[in-house]
């Protein structure tokens, strides 16, 4: 899986792809994260990427030739998909990120100040997702819940220790309650079923708690697992 990231700021992508599972993700060679900077290819003497909105209003708005023509500048290998991320996409969740671990490439487009110009939209035609109803100040927070959620499915990315396989999302519900060592902590103890190494009442027990825990905490959820 490749990862082409278009962003005024790379090193917020690099960064995180310095640590921890993203980091040995990387160097198995499960995933490559490029970036590609729109203020590379700005023809404006000054390096400018923005201007002010046209019909007047506060702030900056991201001008399309350094954006259109970095995405062109972008190998586009086979399976591609370019996603632009915006407030006003379609909701992020688990099952786009299971969609998107079938393609070979992703291409990514991060906003910053105001947003993009329309013809952005218009000319590049991305899938538009957005992280959640709340504003951002760029993109690349949000690009990077999409790297790091659809690597996540990717074989390889997560070692025998991390599973994916019981994950919140995963089967609809929420995951069940973990715990480690140890046994008592401050007067909680670890619950009996899980110490006593019968698998099939563990799993029951595990079941249960998921089922308690989606209905109150996710009511939504559960009533989409009932309907099922
Ligand atoms: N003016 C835009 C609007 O109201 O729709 C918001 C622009 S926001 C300040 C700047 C950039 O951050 C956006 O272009 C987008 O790339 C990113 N961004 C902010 N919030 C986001 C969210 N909830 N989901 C995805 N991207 C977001």
């Amino acid at each position: 899986m490749r990862f082409d990231v278009l962003t005024l700021f790379p090193e917020l992508i690099e960064s995180h792809m310095s640590f921890s599972i993203m980091k040995r993700a990387v160097e198995d060679g499960i995933i490559e994260v490029h970036t590609v900077d729109p203020r590379d290819y700005t023809l404006d003497k000054h390096r400018k990427v923005d201007d002010t909105p046209y019909g007047g209003g506060a702030g900056m708005v991201l001008a399309p030739q350094p954006y259109v023509d970095c995405y062109e500048g972008v190998n586009k290998l086979d399976n591609s998909i370019t996603i632009m991320m915006t407030p006003q996409g379609e909701p992020y969740n688990d099952k786009i990120a299971n969609e998107l671990a079938q393609y070979n490439q992703i291409i990514i487009l991060c906003g910053h100040y105001e947003g993009f110009d329309e013809r952005i939209r218009e000319i590049i035609k991305p899938r538009e997702i957005s992280i959640g109803d709340y504003v951002l100040t760029g993109g690349e927070l949000p690009a990077l819940c999409l790297i790091d959620s659809v690597s996540r499915k990717i074989d390889g990315t997560l070692g025998k220790i991390e599973s994916a396989r019981d994950d919140s999302f995963s089967d609809g519900l929420l995951e069940y309650p973990q715990y480690t060592k140890p046994r008592e902590y401050r007067g909680l103890k670890v619950p009996e079923v899980l110490l006593n190494g019968n698998h099939k009442l563990i799993e029951e027990f595990r079941m249960e708690q998921k089922i308690v825990r989606t209905k109150t905490k996710r009511p939504d959820l559960w009533e989409k697992w009932r309907g099922k």
